[in-house]
């Protein structure tokens, strides 16, 4: 079903229990609004457990102040009321206190989202609102005058507090939040690896140049081959959603059906609300008629040619590999024999090769050497199947994990050479 059909209290239950199931909030803390046609504020109430919420809990204010509902509305109800009036263009706000945005929160600064051209795209320049008391006309005053300031922003750090995030509607408005949130835990992993490397004006162009589509074709019946790989490239992308190797905006899945037939994941659709109707068929280089690949498919489909072997491909933002992507620490698989066996050695591809034609990166990503890291831009990993690919992007996540927990002990003691050869004569399958 439509996200923008459901009602403004039922959109309002589903992204609180997103925000909740992904430990964006606490059970106290963080608070939704939606602002709908008749200028009713429709708002998540004080004091109830945001881990179990119901429609009926939902407050609605009416423009002339008065309330309709079973709770008190939130607390910090007068701050959603001075942005709206701000900001116009703002139909929807998101308020919580994620741990990565606290930290920057406390510290006083404002993630800079110029590391990966979705986190630039989605939530663009932040603001930062000076402390006041929750639920005062002061906060509402401080933050409404950011949201109104020169830059804009949509979304806004609040000093020793928490963030808010503003957009047309709650979909979008939970899509930046999600991707802020993801850039300040990218951003604190990155920082703690080394310098951060940030994106151009110029290279942040590079993402909205003009794309060229295959040309259309009248779908066929699909063959049981077909089938199975549709059900399985939605289970893999859904549970990579959940593990948080993908937001909802980022992230491509693609497999190979026969020699010219390919299954990729669609442009611009919720990956966690993925089903199989909406994978793209591509054969022949003609894609189902009505329906667009994402992005990611010019990339997709020069490694599936170069590369016979390839059944599958993912594009991924998992949040510790990507940090990674971010600094110019190298990420070193020689930890434990399950990382290098399924990783090898794995490369960075720099960030203008991206877009600088689509042979480069076939040519740097293969059997031999399946994973690579994309700078700025996530991570890329191939597969001989569907499960083979997702089951070494986990592995890379894990890996970077590790090395980025094993900080605070000291050193990391690589394998050496000579255990690395003994490993590979003893698994010759993988190597
Ligand atoms: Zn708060």
């Amino acid at each position: 079903m439509p996200f923008s059909l459901l009602h403004p209290r039922d959109q309002i239950v589903t992204i609180m229990a997103r925000i909740y199931g992904h430990d964006m909030t606490t059970t106290s803390g963080g608070n939704i609004s939606v602002l709908d046609e008749n200028g009713d504020m429709w708002i998540t109430p004080a004091r109830v457990d945001k881990g179990s919420l119901s429609p009926q809990d939902i407050v609605c204010v009416a423009p002339d102040g008065s309330v309709k509902g079973n709770h008190p509305p939130s607390s910090e109800f007068p701050f959603h009321l001075s942005i709206y009036k701000a900001r116009p263009d703002i139909g929807a706000i998101v308020h919580a206190h994620p741990c990565a945005l606290v930290s920057f929160s406390i510290c006083g600064q404002a993630p800079n989202t110029r590391i990966f051209p979705e986190s630039w795209n989605v939530c663009g320049k932040i603001g930062f609102a000076p402390y006041a008391v929750p639920g005062t006309q002061q906060l509402g005053a401080n933050i409404a005058a950011e949201f109104a300031s020169k830059d804009q922003p949509s979304c806004v750090v609040l000093q020793n507090h928490g963030v808010v995030v503003g957009a047309a509607d709650l979909d979008q408005a939970f899509k930046r939040f999600e991707t802020l949130e993801f850039t300040a835990e990218t951003l604190l992993n990155a920082g703690s690896l080394g310098s951060i490397r940030y994106l151009s004006d110029e290279q942040l162009a590079f993402s909205h140049q003009p794309r060229t589509l295959p040309p259309e074709t009248a779908p066929q019946p699909a063959t049981s081959r077909e089938k199975e790989l549709r059900k399985a490239i939605c289970d893999f992308v859904h549970r990579a959603y959940a593990h948080r190797l993908m937001t909802s905006t980022k992230g491509s899945f693609s497999a190979r059906v026969d020699a010219d037939t390919f299954l990729f994941t669609p442009y611009n659709i919720d990956r966690r609300e993925l089903s199989i109707g909406d994978l793209v068929l591509i054969r022949n280089g003609h894609r189902a008629a009505g329906q667009t690949p994402s992005r990611a498919y010019t990339i997709h489909s020069a490694i599936y040619n170069a590369h016979p072997e390839i059944n599958a491909v993912v594009n991924a933002l998992p949040v510790h590999a990507s940090a990674f992507c971010a600094s110019d620490a190298r990420l070193d698989t020689r930890t434990i024999p399950e990382s290098y066996l399924f990783l090898k050695d794995v490369h960075t591809i720099p960030f203008d090769l991206q877009y600088a034609g689509t042979e480069g990166i076939a040519s740097l990503i293969g059997p031999k050497n399946p994973v690579a890291l994309l700078e700025n831009n996530g991570v890329l990993v191939a597969g001989l199947t569907v499960l083979d690919a997702f089951d070494r992007l986990e592995v890379l996540e894990a890996t970077a994990s590790a090395i980025l927990r094993s900080q605070s002990l000291g050193q990391v003691h690589a394998m050496s050479d000579a255990v690395i050869q003994e490993l590979m004569e003893a698994f010759p399958s993988m190597a």
